[in-house]
């Protein structure tokens, strides 16, 4: 399988060179050239675990790491969750819950990241190589990239959060990682800031190789590629049944492109409910074929407040016929005006997207809700989605993704009147030492600070 930027100026790359350009250096997306159907092995899946299942849908599109090590390395990253399934799925009400926070940082993210982490082990040590790690976090994607290469060799990471928007505990889970390959950055400004601080600092072609900068954010494919698996993985616990439609809390469209990917290989997905928050670009997008930049709210789900969803330009790119010249007009429009609409002349229409919005009472109300029905505890990014579904649902099976443990989100918890629940990993870290360094929301004071930590 070959890898081509989604605006056009890359092409022909191996997976492991597309994971290693993160971002594509003509500033556009790496997408695999094609999208292998699966629906004739599927059936001879069934009894498979989660790391075998993993290998045998990745292995289609890694064809540059041997089988057996592709296999380690998806053994290596799923030893460190405490659920033998990985991704288990419960039953809560009438909707299958797809467990995704049993990782060690208890959120999804963990998922992808734990396998980015031993992919890029594996390829520096063959290569004999070093890279900086440099990301930007709305709160989940900088512990759970952290935990996914601290203390590893020939790696440093570099986190931007914005400072004093993220949970108390999402800081706690960053900041108190000790290993000395890890820095965290809190960067004076909103998420989106260091969103574009970051895009800034990897279209600088001339100091991304300097300085080897890598990706982690969920513009990396790896990501992506890694979320495909559970979709099927859940659709086995489920029973296989013929139809299912899947709700999903997106940020950054990462997750439920990854289950547009899934579909697209045969996995029998009817529709898909894209549930935001207050911040509700891709609800507007999905609703009017105008995709336009608003205002950041902060909502009790943190992980959710973005108006920029970066991953939404790989479904532009199939949307609009795989062409990276209507790609790069869409995005220019985009960056220049704050708004772009799909062209009505190349919208192959695709109705298997459905959204709505959640707001922050809906959030609370839902976390009291579900609890006052079935004792279940939601995360408020799980009821979102547990909100937008119960008013988007047809009659068939639903699968809703939930995205976080709700111990990381004890303060909505709370708010919402239910009873907050721990989790040992997050009760020890008010006593530990925390390291952070803040600057101002500039792309040449971040220069500075990896060129300086770096060289240590
Ligand atoms: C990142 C995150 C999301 C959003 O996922 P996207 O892939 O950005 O759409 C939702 N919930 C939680 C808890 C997250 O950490």
């Amino acid at each position: 399988m070959k890898y081509r930027s989604t605006r056009g100026g890359v092409s022909g790359l191996s997976f492991v060179e597309a994971v290693m350009m993160g971002l594509a250096d003509d500033g556009g997306l790496l997408v695999p050239d094609s999208i292998p159907n699966v629906s004739e092995e599927m059936a001879s899946w069934a009894d498979a675990s989660y790391g075998e299942l993993a290998t045998a849908i990745m292995s289609r599109y890694i064809d540059d790491i041997p089988h057996e090590v592709l296999s380690e390395l998806v053994r290596t990253a799923y030893a460190s969750f405490d659920h033998p399934d990985v991704t288990p799925v419960v039953q809560v009400g009438d909707v299958h819950v797809l467990e995704l926070f049993h990782g060690p940082t208890l959120a999804f993210k963990d998922v992808a990241l734990q396998f980015l982490g031993a992919v890029f082990e594996w390829v520096l040590e063959r290569d004999a190589k070093a890279i900086n790690i440099v990301g930007a976090t709305s709160g989940d994607t900088g512990s759970a990239a952290i935990a996914g290469v601290r203390g590893k060799r020939n790696i440093n990471i570099f986190i931007m959060f914005p400072e004093g928007r993220t949970s108390p505990t999402q800081e706690l889970q960053m900041t108190t990682v000790s290993d000395a390959n890890v820095h965290n950055i809190g960067v004076e400004g909103s998420f989106d800031d260091c969103q574009s601080i970051l895009k800034e600092t990897f279209s600088d072609i001339e100091f991304k190789r300097a300085h080897s900068l890598a990706a982690v954010n969920s513009v990396n494919w790896t990501r992506v590629l890694a979320q495909v698996v559970y979709y099927f993985f859940a659709w086995y616990r489920i029973g296989q049944p013929a139809q299912f439609e899947v709700c999903v809390p997106t940020g950054n469209f990462g997750n439920i492109f990854a289950g547009y990917i899934a579909r697209q290989m045969g996995l029998p997905i009817s529709r898909f409910i894209l549930a935001t928050n207050e911040n509700d670009i891709l609800h507007r997008f999905f609703s009017t074929g105008v995709y336009s930049r608003g205002e950041v709210k902060q909502t009790h789900s943190p992980a959710m407040d973005i108006q920029v969803s970066s991953n939404l330009e790989r479904y532009l790119y199939f949307l609009m016929g795989c062409s990276g010249e209507n790609v790069r007009q869409f995005m220019a429009q985009f960056v220049n005006e704050g708004h772009a609409e799909i062209p009505m002349n190349t919208r192959i229409l695709d109705d298997c997207f459905h959204s709505g919005a959640a707001d922050n009472e809906a959030t609370l109300k839902t976390i009291r809700d579900v609890y006052d029905e079935t004792g279940y505890v939601l995360d408020p990014h799980t009821a979102v989605a547990m909100h937008v579904a119960s008013s988007h649902r047809g009659d068939g099976p639903l699968l809703v993704l939930s995205t976080a443990h709700p111990a990381k989100f004890s303060e909505a918890i709370g708010l919402a009147g239910v009873p907050v629940v721990g989790h040992p990993s997050l009760d020890q870290l008010s006593e530990l030492p925390t390291r952070k360094q803040v600057i101002p929301a500039d792309v040449d004071t971040l220069k500075q600070t990896i060129v300086q930590l770096s060289a240590h």
